[in-house]
């Protein structure tokens, strides 16, 4: 095991100013909690965090990444709580091991790989900061270097491929091609062991047969670049992991036959100038080899790797893959940009202090880099910060954007879970259906079949799938309430004419209406888009002008203003203001029609009920005004939007309510709300809610409204 001054040694190797005393501390505090914890090998459990610790000073990480690395299991397997830890270690290294804690206890959740995109994801969301990443990296390699110890081999299996699937993807997108590689490999060992086998008896058999071809190439490739200049060149010859040739083969469809470059030869220099350099030599040299180059110098891969790639047909007309890149490259491309800026900054920072400095050098290169798409998508920790991930009892993992509720995911399952969706468990306990999802929660849906959408879900859900369906609900049961209103219209309208009205006399009309069926005519006289007077005139076929509807007869003169033209797609109801979600209903008393002045009176049990507002009815609700509803026929587009509530005091004369309202159309108002407050024998109070451009278009009508002998008196009422 790795002692407590080896790690500090290690660390000051390349952070001289580096708090050695907190690392000492860690040490400790991390030992006295594992206290006599053992690993599955049987080692002291304490040996695994110093061992991940250790890693991460190959990258040459900061203080706070190495305590984390030490304190990194001590929450999830000893009783050390996170407030312990900020007690002795600060603020920052609390929320770096709470990072790490979080994403060990999505270990082992990962089973279903179709999903391994969304869990890379969630992890990455998860981490905020890029240490956390790294330390449970580090942790992963170690435990899969350990992974032998573990007995059960479905387990061993399991956490193989999760590491293939998602921690060795991780690496690659933050451009640790150290560890990517290490973890492909012993994964690669557990889980195809005979596949593995092979390929190293292969890259054994033609190591001995091309041994001196390697010597060989190097030699010629070392002259070659001398004899133009470049004599400091380093060229290296690297033999390519298992893992990688078997993807290789996999995806090129190539034989163990076929296999004959197992060596990738690296050619190190000072300057990108003298990367082009070399690179004019080698094809000046040799035939390239089609298809095969790619220059990542001008162009680097989003996770900062540079280098020019480049095949030749070789000195005995073999094949050579050669990479051509300068020594800065060389160590991004093995330790990631984390690496690189943490050595510039050991190396030319000195004491400024500012240890996050290499992360934010790292940010602000990427932020510069060419493509800000790929960079959002592949570096940054802020990205996916936009979306939350959510597990389904399965497993199955289910990306919503932020704000997503229970509802949301529910018609992520599918729309039948949506529709039938009663309620909702996070992480096993029932919540609101408003609840916002975070990251990581189990979501269980509770259905049940007589269930259906509630309108009122439209609020807070966020998803588009989640609100068309919802939409799609509201407006079947819209249609079958303006079915209803419709016929009551008409059946009024005909009686009132002395006609009886029968569904089928519209039959013949339907061309005329340009409508398919007979309740499509009804449903649009329902919703105030067809007249109940067109239908009339086109099916009794006669041509005379109908009186007001006769219950409302002294308010309804007053639709004037409020006639509808063809309702604009996507208006929900006639009615405005009403309660998402209750289901409303149209009084038998005084059957409301579009232009109606109305209120709704909630009603237990049944919902809404529209009611016209000088319905006799009314009064029996007069000592229960927390029942009263403002409601509004919707009107026509018109840039009337600003609502002034008005309180007037009328005499209790014939039609003094009509004179009011009549100033209040003439006057282009818009009455959003008619409510009577007091009603005397001499005097109506009525508050009325005007909806007018602006102030002195309410002005306007104040003076109007004073200048009528009925009206006693006007103010503006502030509540
Ligand atoms: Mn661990």
């Amino acid at each position: 095991m790795i002692r407590q001054y080896e790690l500090v040694e290690k660390v000051k190797s390349y952070d001289p100013d580096v708090d050695e005393d907190i690392i000492n501390r860690a040490y400790v505090f991390a030992m006295k909690a594992h206290g006599s914890q053992k690993r599955a090998s049987g080692e002291a459990y304490f040996s695994h965090p110093v061992e991940v610790a250790y890693k991460l000073t190959q990258y040459r990480l900061d203080a706070a990444s190495i305590v984390t690395a030490l304190l990194h299991d001590t929450v999830e397997d000893t009783d050390v709580t996170l407030d312990s830890i900020e007690a002795s270690f600060g603020k920052e290294i609390r929320g770096l091991v709470d990072g790490v804690t979080k994403l060990s206890r999505l270990e082992g959740k990962s089973e279903n790989l179709k999903q391994a995109e969304n869990f890379r994801k969630l992890l990455i969301a998860m981490s905020e900061d890029l240490r956390v990443l790294l330390v449970k990296l580090a942790d992963r390699l170690h435990n899969m270097e350990t992974l032998s110890h573990i007995k059960n081999p479905e387990k061993r299996q399991r956490i193989a491929r999760e590491t293939l699937e998602i921690y060795a993807a991780l690496a690659e997108r933050i451009g640790m091609r150290n560890i990517k590689e290490e973890l492909q490999d012993l994964a690669f060992t557990e889980l195809y062991p005979e596949a593995r086998e092979s390929i190293v008896t292969r890259m054994q058999f033609l190591r001995e047969q091309g041994a001196a071809e390697v010597e060989k190439t190097k030699e010629v490739l070392r002259e070659k670049l001398a004899a133009a200049g470049l004599g400091n060149a380093t060229i290296q010859g690297r033999e390519k992991k298992p893992y990688s040739i078997w993807k290789k083969m996999e995806t090129k469809k190539i034989s163990f036959e076929q296999l004959s470059d197992i060596v990738a030869f690296r050619i190190s220099v000072d300057t990108i100038a003298e990367c082009y350099q070399a690179l004019g030599v080698i094809h000046a040299e040799w035939h390239t080899i089609p298809g095969r180059f790619k220059d990542y110098i001008s162009t680097p891969k989003s996770n900062g790797y540079q280098s020019i790639h480049t095949s030749v047909l070789g000195p005995a007309q073999q094949r050579v893959e050669i990479q051509i890149r300068s020594h800065d490259m060389d160590e991004v491309a093995d330790y990631g940009l984390a690496a690189h800026w943490s050595y510039k900054q050991g190396a030319n920072a000195g004491k400024d202090g500012k240890k996050m400095r290499w992360i934010r050098e790292l940010l602000e290169i990427l932020e510069q880099s060419d493509n800000p798409e790929e960079f959002l998508e592949n570096t940054k920790l802020e990205m996916y910060q936009d979306q939350v991930f959510c597990f389904t009892p399965k497993g199955d993992i289910l990306a919503f954007p932020r704000g997503a509720t229970p509802v949301d995911f529910a018609y992520g399952v599918h729309s039948g879970v949506g529709d039938t969706c009663v309620g909702a468990k996070i992480n096993g306990r029932i919540v609101p259906l408003r609840t916002l999802l975070k990251n990581g929660d189990q979501v269980e849906i509770i259905t049940s079949k007589t269930q259906t959408p509630s309108p009122s879900w439209e609020r807070f859900v966020v998803t588009g799938k989640a609100r068309s369906e919802i939409r799609k609900h509201i407006r079947v049961s819209q249609r079958t309430e303006y079915i209803t209103l419709g016929r009551a219209i008409l059946s009024k309208t005909f009686k009132q004419e002395g006609e009886e009205f029968i569904e089928k006399m519209i039959e013949p009309h339907l061309p005329h209406f340009n409508k398919k069926t007979v309740e499509d005519v009804i449903a649009e006289v329902g919703e105030g888009v067809i007249s109940r007077q067109q239908v009339f005139e086109v099916v009794i076929g006669q041509k005379k002008p109908l009186p007001p509807s006769g219950v409302t007869s002294m308010l309804s003169s007053l639709s004037n203003p409020f006639r509808r033209k063809k309702a604009e797609a996507g208006t929900p109801m006639p009615i405005k203001g009403l309660i998402p979600g209750m289901a409303i209903h149209y009084a038998g008393c005084c059957h409301p029609i579009p232009g109606d002045r109305i209120v709704g009176i909630v009603t237990t049990g049944k919902g809404i009920t529209i009611h016209t507002m000088d319905c006799e009815t009314l009064e029996n609700y007069s000592d229960s005004p927390e029942r009263w509803i403002d409601v509004a026929w919707e009107r026509d587009q018109n840039d009337a939007t600003n609502i002034g509530r008005l309180k007037v005091n009328v005499s209790n004369e014939t039609a003094s309510l009509a004179t009011v309202t009549n100033v209040i159309a003439r006057e282009n108002g818009n009455i959003s709300n008619f409510k009577i407050i007091n009603r005397s024998m001499d005097f109506f109070e009525i508050l009325i809610d005007v909806e007018v451009r602006d102030v002195r278009h309410l002005g306007n009508i104040i003076a109007n409204l004073r200048s009528k002998a009925v009206v006693q008196s006007v103010e503006r009422w502030q509540t």
